[in-house]
């Protein structure tokens, strides 16, 4: 019998984390400090020591901690790999399409595969407490899930306009004990000054990433980094590990692989074990696809250069393809694609031709995410569905060649807290 869901037994959950720079053909580019040091400085100050000293690390494996393991277990790791086996009906071509779900954990992301790193190595170095941004809210939530179950507080800034506009995931966070506070916020020099100047400014990604690296550090605190950086990525390959070993399972090889990207953390930590075998062997021959959105057009229209991967211009300069720090992206709903580049490891791997870009607006999205809830029954996040239309291209192009195709998706997550933003797209009645 075909098999459509494969899971991985709980003892085989990987027990090592990736790290692509082991295979990198040449060392990436280091960041870069306009600033003389002190943004350097500020980063080793209030990033905790272990990502920081895994950011330059070129071990290929890196043990997980238990500690950190048996949360992976808790929040529902391993996650299943489905076969989209009625998607594929209704694309009528030769493909196989497998979903890495991560929506199956508790807070229905990939984000908690890094989060609960972050949190345990901010406590080894003795944080009272973590600090975080978060935009939507998806990071927030996995950071305040990450700090209850390792019994510390979180602090998390979220962009003002959201705050009000989103609560669903504030109220989850919440739920968790985190004491989330609307960005600009009264609890630091950089929000006060803000709020003098506009009692209600809507905020920015880039101010709350300046507010939390501020509350950390004037009070003892450390600051956890959702995504774009190495360390980031390493902890999310949990994901791509588990893959691996499911597809190995089924005695499948994929032949193209698909993911979205917000910073990078989700494709990073899905395909990096991937394409680093084949970087390994000298050759490159699966197609690897980067997706995000038309509205935030880093992955195909970005120029690759030195920029500062926040707009409070406080964190050292990466190379990465972007569209700029200052871009004011269009208020789309998938809010995990907002930020304006990509992670200099997956920029370094489209810059060499092995990945390519494509981008998808939001109203052709939301049309097949709608399509795909009601043939595979599953409402996958709006982040998530920007992977459709390409999926359906590359049906069209198999059913045309006759060339049978295995693709892999990493499906970042699902759903059911963005209802709202899917209603007004595809106009549902409304409250
Ligand atoms: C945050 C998010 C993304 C983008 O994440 P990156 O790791 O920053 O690329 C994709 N999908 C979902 C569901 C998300 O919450």
């Amino acid at each position: 019998m075909e098999k459509y869901r494969i899971d991985l037994p709980v003892d085989e959950i990987p027990t090592h984390w990736y790290n692509i720079l082991a295979d990198l053909p040449e060392p990436l580019s280091p960041p870069y400090d306009p600033d003389n040091g002190k943004r350097l400085e500020l980063l080793k100050q209030v990033i905790p020591s272990e990502p920081l000293r895994l950011e330059f690390s070129t071990e290929r494996f890196v043990k997980i901690p238990e500690e950190v393991l048996e949360r992976y277990l808790q929040v529902g790791r391993p996650t299943p790999l489905v076969r989209a086996k009625r998607f594929e009906e209704y694309l009528n071509a030769p493909v196989k399409i497998y979903l890495k779900m991560e929506g199956y954990t508790y807070t229905g992301s990939h984000k908690i595969n890094s989060a609960l790193a972050w949190v345990y190595y901010a406590l080894k170095d003795g944080a009272k407490f973590v600090t975080t941004e978060t935009g939507a809210g998806q990071w927030g939530s996995a950071v305040a899930l990450a700090a209850a179950l390792f019994k510390v507080k979180a602090y998390v800034f979220m962009v003002r306009a959201s705050y009000y506009a989103k609560p669903l995931r504030r109220y989850l966070m919440q739920m968790y004990g985190a004491d989330v506070n609307p960005s600009p916020s009264d609890l630091t020099e950089f929000g006060r000054k803000l709020l003098r100047e506009n009692p209600n400014h809507p905020g920015s990604l880039g101010i709350a990433i300046t507010e939390s690296a501020e509350y950390a550090l004037k009070n003892g605190g450390k600051y956890v980094v959702g995504s774009v950086i190495n360390a980031d990525i390493m902890f999310k390959t949990i994901a791509g590990l588990e893959a691996k070993k499911q597809m190995e399972l089924i005695g499948e090889d994929p032949d193209v692989m698909i993911g979205v990207v917000g910073g990078g953390s989700n494709w990073g930590g899905a395909f990096y074990s991937f394409i680093g075998d084949e970087l390994r062997s000298g050759k490159v021959r699966r197609r690897y696809i980067a997706v995000g959105a038309l509205e935030v057009p880093k992955v195909t229209k970005g120029v690759y250069k030195y920029d500062d991967p926040d707009t409070g211009r406080v964190l050292p300069q990466l190379k990465m393809y972007t569209i700029g720090a200052d871009f004011i992206p269009p208020p789309i709903y998938a809010g995990g694609l907002r930020y304006h580049a990509v992670a200099p490891t997956l920029s370094y791997l489209m810059s060499k031709g092995y990945v390519e870009g494509r981008d998808y607006d939001q109203e052709a999205v939301f049309k097949m995410a709608q399509i795909f809830a009601q043939v595979e029954g599953y409402v996958p996040a709006p982040e998530t569905a920007h992977v459709l239309p390409v999926v359906k291209e590359i049906a069209d192009e198999a059913r045309r060649t006759g060339e049978r195709k295995v693709i892999l998706i990493s499906f970042s997550g699902h759903g059911l807290l963005d209802l709202s933003n899917y209603a007004d797209v595809l106009g549902f009645e409304k409250a």
